[in-house]
């Protein structure tokens, strides 16, 4: 660790609201289960904390910082994260539902950003609460969901966002949906703003399609191998096509490489055996967009996001 993550260590420490760890292992805090250690981890519990937190971050000397929420969609380098991670906990974490706050029949939801999604819909479900479902089964927080602007084939985020909370080193910010720059798989929200909350727009549970949820998990169960690690789809779906379709159509999908496998089951996922490592996780993306090119003339996107250094990795994964 260097001098400056030493001394911000204690500088951290210091503010309350804030745990800091060191070296604390990345790989369990992601869904795909891979990658080394964060220099230093910070569990923010409160809006006050995180703004005092970002201020410290950015003076006297910017340090390299990131915010994890629930590591399903981030492939932590092997070499882990030389910086500061954080993770929205406590007030950060939690929901609460405003009837009727936007005229009758429409209601805010209010949520930290580190609330998980599914914490989310459970409590969409209880108030019997409409719109949420479309981002069913997605293993996210809502923080992670906003940034990504995820979604399923029945909506997307931004389709029920009224606006979020950005912080950053001015303090905190109320910014509506219209500006965030959300698009498929994309926003525009700046490295170095984190979304502190969020407020969603809902109407009341329509009677029709009150068990959309169910059905949405369970069409999952049926077709995503969900008893394995791994980051749910690697790559974006192209314009008017599938990356499953593409990478199953130039014969990737069941190929390995070490405990890594192109999902037999779905080809847009990648699954971990038990050992994965990111160097592997490389070496298989860069497979696959070089195999989807030569044959289809198609640049794949890969959806998720690095955490940490990869440098010099080469095509093999050799540093
Ligand atoms: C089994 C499985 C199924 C999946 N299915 C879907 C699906 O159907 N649809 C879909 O869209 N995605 C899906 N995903 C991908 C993933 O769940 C989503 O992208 C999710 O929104 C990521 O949320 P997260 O909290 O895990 O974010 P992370 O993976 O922790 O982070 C993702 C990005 O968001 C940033 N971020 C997180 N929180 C904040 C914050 N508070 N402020 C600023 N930036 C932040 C991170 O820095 C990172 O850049 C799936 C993943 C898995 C493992």
């Amino acid at each position: 660790m260097n001098d400056r993550l030493d001394t911000l260590f204690v500088t951290l420490a210091a503010i309350p609201g804030l745990t800091v760890l060191r070296d604390e292992p990345l790989a369990p805090r992601t869904t795909w289960k891979i990658g080394g250690p964060a220099a230093l981890l910070v569990e923010v519990a409160s809006s006050d904390a995180l703004v005092a937190l970002v201020a410290a971050l950015a003076a006297p000397a910017p340090v390299r910082w990131a915010v994890l929420g629930n590591g399903s969609n981030v492939l932590v380098s092997d070499r882990g994260f030389d910086g500061v991670v954080l993770v929205l906990t406590g007030a950060l974490a939690e929901v609460s539902v405003q009837r009727d706050a936007f005229g009758p029949g429409r209601h805010a939801v209010q949520a930290g950003a580190g609330t998980s999604i599914t914490r989310l819909l459970r409590t969409a479900k209880d108030q019997s609460l409409g719109g949420l479902w479309v981002l069913g089964g997605v293993p996210g927080t809502v923080g992670g969901a906003v940034k990504m602007n995820a979604g399923t084939r029945w909506g997307e985020a931004k389709d029920v966002l009224h606006a979020v909370q950005l912080a950053t080193a001015h303090g905190l910010e109320t910014v509506p949906v219209d500006a965030l720059g959300l698009a498929y798989r994309h926003s525009d929200i700046a490295r170095d703003a984190v979304i502190a909350s969020a407020t969603f727009a809902v109407g009341d549970a329509d009677p029709d399609t009150r068990d959309e949820l169910d059905r949405v998990l369970a069409h999952r169960k049926a077709t995503q191998p969900l008893q394995l690690p791994s980051c749910g789809s690697v790559f974006a779906n192209p314009p008017g096509d599938s990356a499953g379709r593409l990478i199953e159509a130039v014969g990737l999908k069941g190929h390995r490489q070490g405990d890594l496998e192109v999902s037999p089951m779905h080809a847009n996922w990648i699954v971990n055996h038990g050992q994965g490592t990111a160097a592997d996780a490389l070496a298989l993306i860069d497979l696959i967009r070089e195999r989807v090119r030569a044959a289809f003339g198609v640049e794949l996107r890969p959806e998720v996001q690095r955490f940490g250094d990869f440098g010099t990795l080469t095509r093999e994964g050799t540093p």
